[in-house]
């Protein structure tokens, strides 16, 4: 008998799953560039800074010292460690957060993706600020809850207040998904802010999945933590890595720290999917935790790029009174509003494919952060490079 024919359908886990569309920019750039286009990349999601000399260093001799084996499912003790402390000493209020509360995964994205599946099941509604970071509807749709896009007003910086949280939560509400600095937009919830979404959250029994990715990369002082304004922690998973703060995207290390329980069970899952993290990079991750001065300077004269760069593009852009930007308060990215937005659909992917093909600079589609009038912009790339951009996009919008 012939065994029949077998072709691939996707199973139901992932039949409404969409590539990550940020990703698949900074690709379709690549691939062009490769092909010979002088395609300015500003589509990159990553710092183009290396990894500072110590970290690497560190790495080479974890290497060498016999560190190439499995770890522990949650990382290794010393990392998980340095996370609880500087945790704690930002906490304050007399809170001790021990390495019970803190596991360390492939990335923040992991994390994120650990937190989702272990608090949200079917039935669940999941609270999105929006535009927000492309992946976290496809990880709550993942965990087989609903994702709920709350639109900002885009007059403070898509920011969103407890007044539209509350526009949007039902009985079903089980989840609120916070990045500050936010990417795509650059805005920076103030102490005040993130504490009143928070409140809102613990008073309607939600879930706070804080991802505070980009934490140190603020243009307006000192990014708030989670950590600063929660009253409490119990319904609270504060998510963070190495990957921008130290120029350490390809290492791959993020953490959650949450409630015990909630850490086992997040722990559990890791334990079978992808087990622990590379343990070469959780050295690396140890010496950027514990580096001290010598490491804080290196980010230091990482944002005063970034902020050189901001302010450059920004001059730029102020060119063409007509273009509007969100405040780009942290991150490395400036979200602008596509020509004509409102009248023509989808009019940041419009924008964005002319700026590709005719004028060879690569952007993001506000449609990859479910607001399709605005293209994100980032400048983790060198000042000339930006300053280009600039010009060619000024250009396009004045040609639209
Ligand atoms: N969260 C946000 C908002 C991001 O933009 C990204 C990456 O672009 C991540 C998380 C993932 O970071 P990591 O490299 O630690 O997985």
């Amino acid at each position: 008998m012939t065994p029949p024919e077998l072709t691939f359908t996707p199973s139901a886990n992932i039949a409404q799953l969409k590539e990550s569309a940020t990703i698949a920019a900074s690709q379709r750039a690549k691939a062009l560039r490769a092909a010979g286009r002088p395609i300015l990349d500003l589509g990159a999601g990553e710092p183009d800074f290396d990894t500072p000399p110590m970290i690497r260093k560190a790495a080479q001799v974890a290497i060498d010292s016999g560190a190439t084996r499995y770890t522990a499912t949650e990382g290794i003790l010393p990392l998980r460690t340095a996370i609880a402390e500087q945790a704690t000493a930002r906490r304050g209020r007399g809170e001790t957060i021990t390495a019970a509360e803190v596991v360390v995964s492939n990335g923040s994205k992991q994390s994120l993706f650990n937190a989702c599946f272990a608090l949200f099941g079917p039935g669940d509604e999941v609270l999105i600020p929006t535009p927000s970071w492309t992946s976290y509807y496809e990880m709550v749709s993942l965990s087989r809850a609903t994702p709920v896009a709350v639109r900002g007003d885009p007059a403070r910086g898509f920011k969103v207040t407890p007044a539209d949280l509350a526009a949007h939560a039902t009985a079903r509400s089980r989840g609120l998904m916070l990045n500050s600095p936010v990417n795509p937009t650059g805005s920076v919830y103030s102490r005040a802010e993130l504490a009143d979404l928070i409140a809102f959250a613990r008073e309607c029994g939600i879930w706070v999945i804080s991802d505070e990715i980009y934490r140190r990369i603020s243009y307006v002082g000192e990014a708030a933590s989670a950590l600063d304004v929660a009253e409490s922690r119990d319904h609270l998973v504060v998510v963070d890595g190495i990957a921008k703060a130290y120029a350490m995207t390809g290492w791959r290390i993020g953490w959650s720290i949450a409630p015990a329980q909630l850490t086992k069970a997040m722990t559990a899952f890791q334990s079978h999917t992808t087990f622990n993290p590379s343990s070469v990079s959780q050295a690396a991750a140890v010496a950027a935790l514990t580096g001290g001065a010598a490491v804080d300077e290196t980010v230091t004269a990482m944002v005063a790029e970034f902020r050189k760069r901001r302010d450059a593009a920004l001059a730029i852009l102020a060119t063409e009174p007509r273009i509007r930007v969100t405040p780009p308060d942290g991150a490395f990215y400036l979200f602008l509003q596509a020509p004509g937005a409102g009248k023509i659909p989808d009019a940041g992917t419009v924008f964005a494919n002319r700026l590709l093909e005719e004028h060879d600079v690569a952007v993001v589609s506000g449609s990859a952060f479910q607001t399709p009038d605005w293209i994100r912009v980032s400048y983790a790339t060198d000042l000339a490079q930006v300053e280009s951009a600039m010009h060619r996009i000024v250009a396009a919008y004045r040609s639209a």
